[in-house]
């Protein structure tokens, strides 16, 4: 029989249940790493970071050495002024970075069993295009239509599909990301570079780090050009002389068309409501897009709401030795919002 909700929370006790006793974290099936005590989430390429981190942080601190021992008090350009600015923005950036790569993207916690088929699925059964999970109609326990739909707020229809790793119907724009093995709420894409998944938790943290990145890039090549354009002698001569600036104009030149022109595309995103998924699986443009509020809206959904909690709480404590401590977990964690609006899902009913 399933627990209540209040029986469930019991299992998130402080105190280590006697046998076994293990964090969620250390039994996890996704392919994270885990830093201090399950606190930091990283994705399995997370290594990728510290190049990353490398990459912005050795031009951005070798421009600021360099404002610093050239600057003038008395100079009306290189002056403070400057050099904190780049400070901000390397600071900015670096810590955009960070939260975008340190925390949970939004996972949705796996179940340890299928969900048991509803009546509703025996009516879907009957369609012709009616697609068994794994193709084994037989089978009781697979019973389960590949796709269900599901009812958002604004009145439309979305279907979700099953995911045969995660043993759940996935909420809607969740999808099973394949590097990290986790299903993520509004999946965006799997990121190399900051080694982590871009989701529901951390979308917003992603485009600030582009934003600022993009912004880095600009403020470095335009101060860079300018300290070699003002000295008092010919272009060539100063360019000999300024071999820093120089290197540091070609780097920045190279690296604003990548970051700039991912900042310009996750603005159209954003401006449309559609994931880098979505933009490139489903093609909104020829229908339309059930989640597209207008832009402001749109706007004021990435940056002006509440984060979600996480749905997993990796420290709770779990015993291996009891799967129904261990199922309640995961049930606990589905019954969490669903987010995007919805208002009906064809979720297992649960015991009073
Ligand atoms: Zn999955
Ligand atoms: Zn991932």
């Amino acid at each position: 029989m399933r627990k209540s909700r209040s029986q469930i929370h019991d299992s998130f006790s402080i105190q280590p249940p006697k046998s076994s006793p293990k964090r969620i974290y250390q039994v996890w099936k996704g392919n994270n790493n885990f830093c201090c005590g399950g606190r930091v989430i990283l994705g399995p390429d997370a290594s990728s970071l510290f190049l990353t981190s490398f990459l912005i942080g050795c031009p951005a601190v070798a421009f600021c050495i360099k404002m610093a021992l050239h600057m003038k008090p008395q100079d009306t350009i290189f002056n403070h002024q400057i050099l904190l600015g780049g400070l901000v923005l390397t600071v900015l950036d670096l810590g955009f970075l960070f939260l975008t790569s340190l925390g949970d993207p939004g996972i949705i916690p796996r179940n340890t069993k299928p969900p048991e088929p509803t009546s509703d699925d025996d009516e879907v059964g009957k369609s012709t295009s009616f697609d068994w999970v794994n193709g084994k109609p037989s089978s009781r326990s697979l019973r389960l239509p590949r796709l269900k739909e599901v009812k958002l707020v604004t009145g439309e229809t979305v279907q979700v599909k099953f995911c045969e790793t995660c043993l759940l119907y996935r909420t809607p724009r969740a999808s099973h990301c394949s590097i990290c093995n986790n299903c993520v709420q509004r999946f965006d894409h799997h990121c190399p570079w900051v080694g982590q998944c871009i989701g529901e938790r951390n979308y917003s943290f992603f485009f600030c780090f582009i934003s600022s990145s993009t912004a880095l890039c600009i403020y470095v090549f335009t101060c860079s050009w300018v300290n070699i354009l003002r000295q008092d002698c010919s272009f060539w001569t100063a360019v000999s002389r300024d071999f820093l600036s120089v290197v540091l104009i070609l780097y920045c030149f190279i690296v604003v068309w990548f970051v700039g022109g991912l900042t310009v595309f996750h603005f159209y995103l954003i401006s449309t409501n559609q994931t880098t998924y979505e933009s490139f699986r489903y093609r909104y443009d020829r229908k339309v897009n059930p989640f597209n509020r207008g832009i402001l809206s749109n706007f004021r959904q990435v940056f002006l709401s509440r984060i979600p909690p996480s749905l997993v709480k990796f420290r709770a404590w779990i015993s291996e030795d009891d799967p129904d401590v261990q199922s309640s977990v995961f049930l606990y964690c589905n019954m969490e919002p669903l987010g995007e609006g919805v208002i009906a899902f064809s979720a297992p009913p649960t015991d009073a």
